[in-house]
């Protein structure tokens, strides 16, 4: 589902080193693939990517702390966004209001009605009318007498009159006499889009002007979904969309590419088949499933531990050319002492772990050791050997310590240094084991 393929895309991220813009580029062209595979139009999902770039790029994404994070950050919000951002209410200021459900066949209109006048009923204290309006399924009436029996919701029908328009009129006049505050009427779809469902419900709009117009669309039904929905709202420039059947395995490409194709909130979706199976919605929350925030979030821890890795690998090449220097010694220090623990440290600096075994390592020894290599010179950094007694002088001034500590700190560092090149010769591997720890 599209939760795994954005899991994937974010994957990109972690081969790499560093988030770089070429990879920023790379990990949403699979974003992008993602959101098509899961039948998000192609346009939206190239229009959603380059949005995110802009302002991964603007927000300096590359130098964050958490890079990672902050994309899936922006990914998320740019999802909100595409799916509506806000929690769009239905207007129940008719009396009665009236509520009009299209869609085709199967989508889930009946069911929906069902949910919808159940939801009403408790949680907005209305008194709802359902109207059968299905004139070519006898079952369909039955069907939604059985759902009207089951939350106690009153059902018009007329088995006799077989025009919807005049169905609902009745259905009107009915609701005026007993009370009845919403009227929600359940209308007949077909397989597929066609002229005559086109001009029976835009008749039945047109006949009783209802506050809401509902389009029904089952959420399985993928990139279909928005085309049925441009159709429909082409015809009735319905109010809202309903997404139905979002309890499955369903991708979640046409909650995102619904809103932006015909411009009109999702307001509720359906989530199984009992009555209660019904949720308004909530375009973060959306994001979140579709995200499935959690896991993304620690694919991108993982990318994290992906780059030390590749440092280490640079740091292999170093060794190899006999370039490892002070710098690169500061750097392990300080991506370790960023992850928190200082057994990683000893684990991950190169040749360290048997030599510091046995010495008491605390955060103050790191303190130390940072300040010498922050006071030396980049030269001295590069070449220890240039640094002569003057030099550890200055550098034991320049760092608080003395000229003992200095001169320990640059024996320790000869010491690993010949560790390292001992274990160059065909000893790479079990380094790299030594440096992830
Ligand atoms: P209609 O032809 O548009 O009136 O569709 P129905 O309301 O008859 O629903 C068609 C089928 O989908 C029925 O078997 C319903 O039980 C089922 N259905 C409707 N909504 C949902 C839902 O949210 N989740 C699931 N799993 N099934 C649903
Ligand atoms: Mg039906």
């Amino acid at each position: 589902n599209l939760s795994d393929k954005l899991d994937k895309a974010l994957h990109v991220l972690k081969g790499h080193g560093q988030i770089t813009e070429v990879n920023v580029a790379e990990t949403l062209k699979e974003v992008r693939r993602a959101l098509v595979d899961a039948d998000v139009n192609y346009k939206i999902a190239k229009e959603f990517t380059s949005t995110v770039k802009e302002k991964a790029l603007g927000q300096d994404v590359l130098s964050s702390l958490k890079p990672g994070q902050l994309m899936v950050k922006l990914v998320k919000d740019e999802l909100v966004k595409l799916m509506g951002g806000e929690v769009a209410g239905i207007n129940l200021s008719g009396d009665p209001s009236i509520i009009l459900m299209s869609g085709l066949q199967g989508s889930g209109k009946t069911t929906f009605s069902g949910k919808l006048a159940n939801f009403l009923k408790t949680k907005k204290t209305k008194k709802p009318l359902l109207v059968a309006c299905d004139v070519y399924r006898p079952a369909a009436i039955d069907q939604l007498h059985v759902v009207g029996d089951q939350i106690g919701v009153e059902v018009f029908s007329d088995r006799e009159e077989k025009n919807p328009v005049a169905i609902s009129e009745k259905a009107l006049a009915y609701a005026k006499e007993n009370g009845h505050n919403v009227v929600i009427i359940d209308t007949a779809g077909r397989l597929a889009v066609d002229e005559a469902m086109m001009t029976e419900i835009s008749n039945i709009h047109n006949a009783i002007q209802p506050q809401e117009t509902l389009f029904v669309v089952d959420s399985m039904t993928g990139q279909d979904a928005v085309n049925t929905a441009k159709a429909f709202n082409d015809v009735l420039n319905f109010d809202g969309v309903i997404l139905t059947k979002l309890d499955g395995d369903t991708r979640g490409g046409a909650a995102i590419s619904i809103k932006s194709v015909v411009n009109k909130p999702i307001k509720f979706i359906g989530t199984g088949e009992k009555m209660e199976a019904i949720d308004v919605f909530y375009p973060e929350r959306m994001a979140d499933r579709i995200l499935g925030m959690g896991d993304v979030v620690s694919l991108v821890e993982r990318a994290q531990d992906q780059y030390d890795e590749e440092e280490a690998r640079k740091l292999q090449k170093k060794i190899a050319k006999n370039q490892f220097g002070f710098d690169d010694f500061l750097k392990q220090i300080q991506q370790v002492k960023k992850m928190g623990n200082m057994k990683d440290l000893v684990g991950m600096i190169p040749g360290a772990g048997k030599m510091m075994k046995d010495i008491d390592i605390d955060d103050d020894a790191f303190k130390h050791i940072e300040a010498i290599i922050h006071s030396m010179t980049p030269e001295e950094r590069t070449q220890p050997s240039v640094i002569n007694a003057s030099r550890k002088k200055r550098i034991g001034k320049g760092s608080g310590t003395s000229v003992t500590q200095v001169n320990q700190l640059l024996k320790q560092f000869d010491q690993m240094s010949k560790m390292m090149k001992m274990m160059q010769g065909g000893g790479g591997k079990r380094m790299m084991q030594m440096m992830k720890g």
